[in-house]
């Protein structure tokens, strides 16, 4: 009970069956006049540092390169995978019954190169969000009869903040609308430069769907990994990253390895995420059994006693008592959330972070209502750079925040910030998981200042907003005394009188910010509506509401500055 009354004393409570810190320990023995030796023995990572082979007498060979596939939803990029997998596949491998793993392999001219099979930039930065990195090249699918798109601009930026080489795939240009020229302009705007105008960056015209182009693109491909130079170890205990895992009927649960280094075996014994196992059966993606895969290659792993996330680490360990007990150390520290404390930088400990030199860059994702404020926010910020810190804009669009916004500043250790923007709800949440700062402005000024407020650890004891409630807006009639009544449903939280204020969001951009007007179900005034109920609400000095906006009640608490 001393103990435990000194521990809630330096702010640690702790029961019984917890373990205490080291620091914690060695305090209140010292306390009490009773000097301790704190041994340790080699546990979990540190046990695993010891185990795997050191980087000395590297016997490095080159291995195939890994492809990802990116691009604006719609220009192709699945119809590419498959057109690709299709003639390349059943050419080059027995049977041609291909099995959907996630990732593939294709031969050309004798040489191998892997696609992974999620395309789409949300994958790719998740992933690097993890700390993997296993996309050695990004092809950028481009509809010619379309343009640069929006998620054209998103992939581009995704693909650059993780410094992956790009090739362009300019697609569909079997259609009559197809306009070569136009992308390659839009294209240059975005610092890709096609080689055939002098530029560094290879662009081939493919068609998913007639299947031509296809072999220029996979020999471009080779070209761009030569000059990369893509080199592993074939001979050392393997490493990979899951890249896929699911659980199977009548096979338990599997995951898809991309091998990074070194060979993986059947019989081998590894550690993935919290779980040990034995490698029992290795499959290809055409189906086949294999004994081994190399660096590069992809294969369905079974023999694992649980699912793996996708971006887990897959490391060969010799000793079966070693992996177990990586394994257990780590199922240990999740349990007591130790893998939780994300060291994301927000504006509040930017300071700090500065101070000690573990921030030398604040990168910032700006999204906005209009593409003027994004630009003028970010030739703003970028000028308070000084010489302890860099400010980097390593995203900018306009829109609502999204998942996609939020998984790149998770990956970047970057802070978002929204100018008359709002984040979508799925945003927030995962934002808050990450805990990833979402910082919103309504005056580019105010955005500008607290930045370099943060950056000059003077950042004041900031008033931050509080969502109460969002209400959809459902049907609108305007009342001869009150003016426009939005008949609307709560969907989240609860909308009250005592809202310090509201705005009107429509496709989650800033259209209206002001004061609750009134507050009604059928006649009456209420002073609140909760989630899941209907009512009217008016917007004072604010008449422009569309069915379909959304309606956002909040209150501002005050924040004490963190010390
Ligand atoms: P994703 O959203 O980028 O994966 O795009 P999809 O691969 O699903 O393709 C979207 C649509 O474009 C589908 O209807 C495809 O059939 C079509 N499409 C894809 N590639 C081509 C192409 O080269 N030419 C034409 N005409 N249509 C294509």
């Amino acid at each position: 009970a001393d103990i435990m009354r000194k521990l809630m004393d330096m702010g640690q409570m702790l029961t019984f069956n917890q373990t205490m810190n080291v620091d914690a320990a060695v305090m209140i023995a010292e306390e009490n006049g009773i000097k301790i030796d704190i041994s340790t023995e080699k546990a979990g990572e540190e046990l695993l540092d010891s185990v795997v082979q050191t980087e000395e007498d590297l016997q490095l060979e080159s291995r195939p390169p890994v492809v990802t596939i990116m691009g604006h939803v719609d220009h192709g990029k699945t119809s590419l995978l498959d057109a690709i997998r299709q003639t390349k596949v059943a050419e080059g491998e027995a049977g041609g019954i291909t099995q959907h793993i996630g990732a593939y392999t294709v031969a050309v001219r004798g040489k191998q190169v892997t696609f992974l099979d999620t395309p789409g930039h949300e994958a790719f930065t998740a992933m690097r969000g993890r700390g993997a990195k296993i996309t050695d090249i990004v092809i950028l699918v481009v509809a010619a009869d379309d343009g640069v798109m929006p998620q054209t601009i998103e992939a581009i930026n995704h693909a650059k903040a993780a410094s992956v080489s790009m090739i362009v795939a300019i697609n569909k240009i079997d259609k009559p609308g197809a306009n070569i020229d136009r992308v390659k302009n839009a294209l240059s705007e975005h610092g890709l430069i096609s080689e055939s105008w002098g530029g560094d960056t290879i662009m081939v015209e493919v068609s998913a769907k007639e299947k031509t182009g296809l072999d220029t693109l996979l020999e471009m491909i080779l070209l761009q990994a030569e000059v990369l130079e893509l080199k592993a170890d074939p001979h050392r205990l393997a490493k990979g990253v899951v890249v896929e895992a699911k659980l199977e009927r009548g096979r338990g649960p599997v995951a898809t390895v991309l091998v990074q280094s070194g060979t993986l075996r059947v019989g081998d014994v590894f550690v993935v995420g919290t779980f040990s196992g034995k490698v029992r059966a290795l499959i290809t993606h055409t189906g086949a059994k294999v004994q081994e895969a190399g660096p590069s290659i992809p294969v369905e792993v079974a023999g694992l006693p649980g699912v793996p996330s996708a971006g887990d680490v897959f490391q060969v360990v010799k000793d079966e008592r070693v992996a177990r007990e990586i394994a257990e150390d780590r199922a240990r520290k999740q349990r007591t959330a130790d893998l939780s404390g994300s060291a994301k930088v927000t504006l509040d400990d930017l300071f700090a972070k500065i101070k000690e030199g573990s921030v030398k860059e604040l990168a910032l994702v700006i999204k906005s209502d209009v593409q003027g404020s994004a630009e003028a926010l970010t030739a703003g910020v970028e000028k308070l750079a000084t010489d302890a810190v860099k400010l980097r804009v390593i995203h900018s669009g306009v829109g609502g925040i999204t998942e996609s916004d939020v998984l790149l500043a998770a990956a970047s250790n970057a802070i978002v910030v929204g100018f008359n923007v709002r984040p979508e709800p799925k945003a927030s949440a995962l934002a808050e998981q990450q805990g990833v700062d979402i910082r919103l402005y309504t005056i580019i000024y105010d955005a500008m200042a607290e930045i370099k407020a943060a950056m000059e650890g003077l950042l004041e004891p900031t008033l931050k907003e509080r969502m109460l409630g969002r209400a959809e807006v459902r049907q609108v009639f305007t009342v001869s005394k009150a003016g426009v009544i939005a008949g609307s449903y709560v969907v989240d939280g609860t909308i009250t009188r005592a809202a310090v204020g509201v705005r009107v969001l429509r496709d989650n951009v800033v259209v209206y910010e002001g004061k609750l007007g009134s507050l009604r179900r059928f006649k009456d005034d209420v002073r609140e509506v909760q989630q899941g109920y209907e009512c009217g609400i008016s917007v004072e000095n604010f008449n422009d509401i569309k069915a379909g906006d959304i309606i956002e009640a909040y209150a501002i608490d005050k924040i004490a500055a963190k010390l």
